[in-house]
Formats: C-alpha cells, structure tokens, sequence
C-alpha cells in the first residue's frame, strides 16, 4: 500500500526531480548525487595497475612516493569536471564522500587498501576552511575509509600560513614556503605508519611533494597518493 508520504515525494519528484551532478541529467529514483550513467562512463586511470604510471613520474627525483593513483582523467570529461566544481564550490561535500566510496570499493578488487594504515587529507587553510566549511579533500579521504575500515585523520596535517599570493616567487622559494605551511600536529600519530595523503586534484605535485617530505621527515615509514582526478600528464 502506497502511504500518503510515499505519495507526496513521488509527487515532489515528478516536479523537481534530483540531477545528476556530474551530467546534468535527471537521476533514477533511488540513486544519489550522481548518476550511473556518469559512474560508468567516467574516464578511469588504473593507474593502482601501474607503479610506474604518469603520476608516479611526477615524483620522481623529487621526493619517495610509494604508490601514487587517481581515479579520474579531469580533461578529458567535462563530466568530471562538473561534478568536482560543485564539491569544491557548491556546498556539495556528498559528492566528495561518493567518489571516495566508488574508488574505494575499486580498489578492494586488487587488495590495494592493504598498502596503508591511515589516511590523511592535504589540509585547507582554517580561513578557506570557515569559508567553505568542509575540506573536500578529507570528505574524499572520508569516503575511502568508511570502505577501507581505516583510520582517516582527518587533522594529520595542518595548513598554518597562508602561500596564496607567491606567484612571483621562484619554484625553489615557492617550494620551501609551502613546505613551511604545513604541520603534523601529533607526530605520534604517524609514526612508523603507511600514510596514504589524498588530494582533490593533482596539478602540478607541488602541494603533495612537501606534505610527503614533511610526513617522511616526521617519522612516516612509507607515504603514498590518492587524487580524485590528475589535470595534466
Ligand atoms: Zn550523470
């Protein structure tokens, strides 16, 4: 039997159905956020196949990256795109979560969440933070723990000084600022562990390499990367 509360948010639905945050297409009853459409099509990396592969290069010569993987290609998809402009700047912290579960769940196929014991999301500053109200980073980090049944610290890392306004500084000088914009509050915390640090999106590195020297510096026995999407290769 059909209860008049099942009745009205049928109703609801039939005039404002929920969109699929990714497509902009309508989503099945049942489904969230994004659809399965979008969940299927979204261009992979398998990069978790690769040790080698394009983000892992990255580090090389610049710092000890144990694995480094991202789920997604960003610019091949506008798809992609979408969906991570609404996590960052449209109060959408479930979209973040979703992502971490999907991969996460992917992951489980090859036993790949055995290499870590906790995660760690790169920190936002308190400003942005306030501003924005949630890390999308750490709802990222969040979802794959909820899967994973690990640690996520959420406050491993912390952001102390803000480096926005350095574009005219050298690589090296921006590098030693950022890495001086960082803290590990409780090096207890990470001691002798495998870290894995998790990131919206990967552009350039530069953030991830001074988080993974720090962690290393303070006493991590081995540090990895997980991004949602890597820009450019
Ligand atoms: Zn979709």
């Amino acid at each position: 039997m059909t209860t008049f509360k099942e009745y009205l948010s049928a109703l609801v639905y039939i005039f404002f159905p929920d969109v699929c945050l990714a497509c902009g297409g309508v989503i099945e009853q049942g489904e969230k956020t994004i659809c399965s459409i979008c969940k299927f099509s979204f261009p992979r990396t398998n990069f978790h196949l690769d040790n080698e592969n394009a983000l892992a290069q990255k580090f090389w010569g610049r710092t000890k990256v144990e694995h480094a993987i991202a789920y997604l290609f960003f610019k091949k998809a506008a798809d992609v795109q979408s969906m991570l402009h609404y996590l960052k700047y449209k109060d959408s912290p479930e979209v973040g979560i979703l992502i971490g579960n999907w991969y996460g769940q992917e992951l489980l196929e090859n036993d790949f969440h055995k290499n870590f014991d906790v995660i760690i999301p790169v920190p936002l500053h308190p400003k942005k933070l306030r501003k924005r109200g949630y890390n999308q980073s750490a709802c990222f980090g969040e979802g794959l723990a909820e899967v994973w049944k690990i640690p996520h610290l959420e406050h491993g890392l912390e952001k102390v000084t803000n480096t926005s306004s350095q574009t005219k500084k050298s690589r090296q000088e921006r590098y030693e600022n950022m890495k001086a914009g960082f803290l590990v509050p409780n090096p207890e915390e990470i001691k002798d562990k495998n870290i894995l640090i998790v990131d919206d999106v990967v552009t350039t590195g530069a953030t991830l390499e001074a988080c993974i020297n720090l962690l290393l510096e303070k006493g991590a026995k081995t540090v990895s990367i997980a991004a949602i999407a890597i820009t450019q290769i």
